[in-house]
């Protein structure tokens, strides 16, 4: 039956397994294998021929299961489930975001190239640009939220033979931890304006911090979307995981890229991951009307110098980014207290039921202090100019009853 039609959330449980491949059982089971078995060397040679494209397919062949660094059911039936969320012609899923982030820049990037990337990212891909990108003769140029198009054209034009060499955009909208907007369709304008008969400039969004439901990158021209499932996708604070999505054609180099650094998840990655699945909806819905009342909580008190939450977006250019590109408001809450990193770090100790712990978009609430956790890498003129100060606390809001982590926060608050 064609259930084309229905919504993700109907088809997390279904969509790409069948259980008569597998005794009839209703969930799919843990591949556990690394190597499959032939039904004779003629198979074998077939499925080679087409893994490593030494050929097309013909009409109707699929890619046979060879060894599980190339594939495995548990991630293929997985990726298949991603792709409904963005609607996205295929995916590949990894053994961490970074690895995601790293298959796709080093994929794509050749020495002498350029990547646009907007500040702040989340410290590990901003590391790993700054630090590892330039040792390899890569030239990087940062912009913000602030920057319109004409500065970003010239941040370009100043760099070494920068508008020739442009070779991909690379953006987190709304950024790890400000929550400040990264418009989409601009940055697609300057991907087109700066490509030509020769090169095509790509367009990469992370979109991690609002996670699948309520932004989809690629229906606003963007090439790759990438999410570190370890956040909302996985959504259990339990596995560490990524994933890229694009067009079949672009797909098949990050997956050829894949095979050869050897970095896909495991089997059980992408069991769990499928579990997970089963709840995404309920579960960030939840999530998000938790963060409304808390974000409004924190607005409203005494202690608190300034909100930085999706709902509550005052920049009218801000706001109209968000009403282009965003369904939703999202789990993420940052916030200034009044004072500094002293009383920031006092509210954090006395936080009870939150947990005080880096990661985002799962079950359970967390808070962090980004400017010496999770953004500790970043340069202090970078932390300083996107607005990440020692006041700054970032909260993931999770699925607890709303009225016990706002008793939480007045607590620590009063404290
Ligand atoms: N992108 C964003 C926005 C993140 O917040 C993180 C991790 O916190 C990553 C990527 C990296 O993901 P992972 O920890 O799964 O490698």
């Amino acid at each position: 039956m064609d259930k084309s039609f229905m919504k993700p959330e109907s088809l997390m449980m279904s969509y790409g397994y069948k259980p008569e491949l597998s005794e009839g059982s209703v969930k799919c089971p843990i591949f556990q294998t690394s190597t499959f078995a032939f039904k004779n060397a003629e198979e074998g040679k077939a499925f080679f021929e087409v893994a490593y494209g030494l050929r097309e397919k013909h009409e109707g062949e699929e890619l046979g299961l060879i060894y599980s660094r190339l594939n495995n059911p548990d991630l293929e039936i997985l990726e298949s489930r991603l792709t409904l969320w963005d609607k996205a012609e295929d995916c590949a899923v990894f053994e961490s975001g970074m690895s995601a982030i790293t298959t796709v820049l080093l994929g794509f990037l050749n020495p002498g190239d350029t990547l646009l990337y907007s500040q702040p990212v989340y410290g590990g891909t901003s590391h790993f640009i700054e630090e590892i990108l330039t040792r390899f003769g890569i030239q990087v140029v940062g912009f913000t939220a602030s920057d319109a198009k004409e500065d970003i054209l010239n941040k370009i034009k100043q760099a070494k033979n920068g508008l020739q060499s442009l070779k991909m955009i690379y953006i987190e909208t709304p950024a790890n931890p400000t929550n400040a907007l990264i418009d989409l369709e601009l940055c697609k304008e300057i991907a087109d304006l700066l490509s030509n008969a020769e090169k095509k400039v790509l367009f990469t969004v992370d979109n991690t911090y609002m996670g699948p439901l309520w932004q989809h990158p690629l229906q606003h021209g963007a090439d790759f979307v990438i999410y570190s499932a370890t956040k909302y996708i996985g959504g259990h604070s339990d596995v560490i995981a990524g994933a890229c999505l694009g067009s079949k054609e672009l797909m098949a180099s990050v997956k050829e890229m894949r095979t050869f650094l050897g970095n896909m998840a495991g089997p059980w990655t992408g069991w769990l991951l499928m579990r997970s699945l089963e709840t995404l909806k309920a579960r960030m819905d939840i999530q998000q009307k938790n963060a409304q009342k808390v974000a409004s909580y924190l607005d409203s008190h005494s202690n608190v110098e300034k909100v930085h939450y999706l709902g509550m977006i005052s920049n009218p250019q801000q706001q109209a980014i968000f009403k282009r590109q965003c369904k939703g408001t999202g789990a993420m809450v940052s916030f200034d207290i009044k004072g500094d990193e002293k009383e920031a770090f006092q509210f954090l100790n006395n936080l009870k039921l939150f947990k005080l712990a880096v990661s985002l978009g799962s079950t359970e609430s967390l808070a962090e202090h980004p400017a010496t956790m999770t953004h500790a890498g970043v340069s202090p003129q970078n932390r300083k100019a996107c607005g990440i100060g020692g006041s700054l606390v970032r909260l993931s809001i999770g699925v607890e009853n709303s009225k016990d982590l706002i008793w939480d926060i007045d607590q620590a608050l009063k404290a």
